[in-house]
């Protein structure tokens, strides 16, 4: 692996972008604000990045040769999505600084050893066992108690690969849906059930010099598994922003990130807060930061993995996000015009050209005075790319 560089990569050099999604996209859109020259790696060519980056390399993760074509003239490499083989980061860390390091990615990608991290470095979780047979389904519900939920260790987002047990015949069903794969047993993980009193999340920054930069943590709400709407400042007591706060930086260091991620929580009743997931990378739960904080967590990105000094993470004003998703364009092209006649809101659209239902296609974004007052303009506007559709002509 190439030795941690400390002399910074100034304006003028070249990124590189693991993966062509929105979140690549809007990485791409920072740091050619900032004079850098971005080339995007993705497996689709007509993904988001491709309309935002200076080159765009179209080819299999899974191929090393391509992978070290592609890192050619590349000053750093970074991520956009964590879904890719560790083994193509490690190809790519041969030639070129990874940042985060592919072993971040390596252990933040499989729910199985992200919870060894985080239990051997004692960040509270929810409470989990290790499920690689029908037998051992059975004996982690007896353990744990219903309701509980079963994730496939690898591969999983959105909410794919992931179903809530409530009943004792629910088991085997579980099992034969999520573990029993073509290929042999599928390694699982089962989580006791959290009566959580709601989800937040903490984008944070490390860089090349370990210090850290963490942006407000917002709260999330979620449909079908998909986030669906952020806050921030998320209205909760300062004791539990703090823990959250303290954690996700904690994280970051343990880990040795060089970079931005992003640590979701949940919040129980009594206020504490429990790792959910880690993301090594910006995160939809971000996106308000564009508009509401002195950085956003794109040009953070970019600043970490430069070696630069991380900016400020202040929020000038209370925002709220909303995704738009497939499901918006179920009667016909929204309605834009009305949805932008709603004052303080941003959109943002990803050009992707299938809308299909549960897929990402944009965002938009509220400032206003109170978090609860942008929450209803980010709705109100959403809403109205759809009402005009559902009155009778
Ligand atoms: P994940 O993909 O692990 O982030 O899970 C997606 C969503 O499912 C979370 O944001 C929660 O809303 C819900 N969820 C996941 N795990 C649990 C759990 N152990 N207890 C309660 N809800 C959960």
């Amino acid at each position: 692996m190439a030795a941690a560089d400390p002399t910074p990569i100034l304006p003028g050099g070249t990124l590189g972008i693991l993966g062509g999604g929105q979140l690549g996209a809007m990485f791409a859109m920072a740091a050619r604000r900032m004079g850098y020259r971005v080339e995007a790696i993705s497996d689709i060519a007509d993904c988001p990045a491709a309309r935002h980056c200076d080159r765009l390399h179209v080819g299999d993760y899974g191929d090393t040769a391509f992978l070290t074509r592609a890192a050619a003239g590349l000053d750093v490499v970074t991520f956009e999505f964590e879904n890719i083989p560790a083994e193509a980061g490690r190809s790519l860390a041969a030639v070129v600084p990874v940042r985060p390091s592919p072993d971040v990615l390596f252990t933040t990608q499989d729910r199985a050893r992200e919870k060894a991290f985080l239990t051997q470095h004692g960040f509270a979780c929810a409470p989990h066992r290790l499920v690689r047979s029908r037998e051992q389904l059975h004996a982690a519900v007896a353990d744990l108690g219903l309701p509980a939920v079963l994730k496939t260790a690898a591969f999983g987002y959105d909410g794919k690969g992931q179903m809530k047990l409530t009943r004792t015949e629910d088991i085997d069903t579980a099992w034969a849906t999520l573990g029993a794969g073509a290929d042999g047993p599928r390694e699982l993980v089962l989580e006791g059930w959290i009566d959580f009193d709601c989800e937040i999340s903490v984008v944070s920054a490390r860089g090349l010099d370990g210090n850290i930069a963490t942006f407000a943590p917002s709260r999330n709400a979620h449909a079908d598994h998909i986030l669906d709407v952020s806050i921030a400042p998320a209205g909760l007591s300062q004791p539990t922003l703090s823990a959250a706060t303290d954690v996700a930086g904690k994280i970051l260091a343990v880990l040795g990130v060089v970079g931005v991620a992003c640590v979701e929580f949940f919040v129980t009743k009594d206020g504490a807060v429990l790792v959910n997931e880690i993301a090594p990378r910006t995160h939809n739960s971000g996106h308000l930061t564009i508009e509401a904080c002195d950085t956003s967590q794109f040009e953070q990105q970019v600043r970490a993995v430069c070696g630069l000094p991380l900016g400020s993470t202040r929020q000038r004003l209370p925002a709220a996000m909303a995704n738009v998703l497939g499901d918006v364009w179920a009667k016909g092209e929204p309605d834009w015009a009305a949805a932008l006649g709603v004052p303080g809101v941003s959109l943002h659209l990803y050009g992707k050209s299938e809308p299909r239902p549960g897929r990402k296609m944009g965002h938009l974004t509220a400032l206003a005075d109170t978090a609860d007052e942008a929450l209803l303009r980010v709705t109100r506007s959403r809403d109205l790319m759809t009402l005009a559709r559902l009155r009778p002509s």
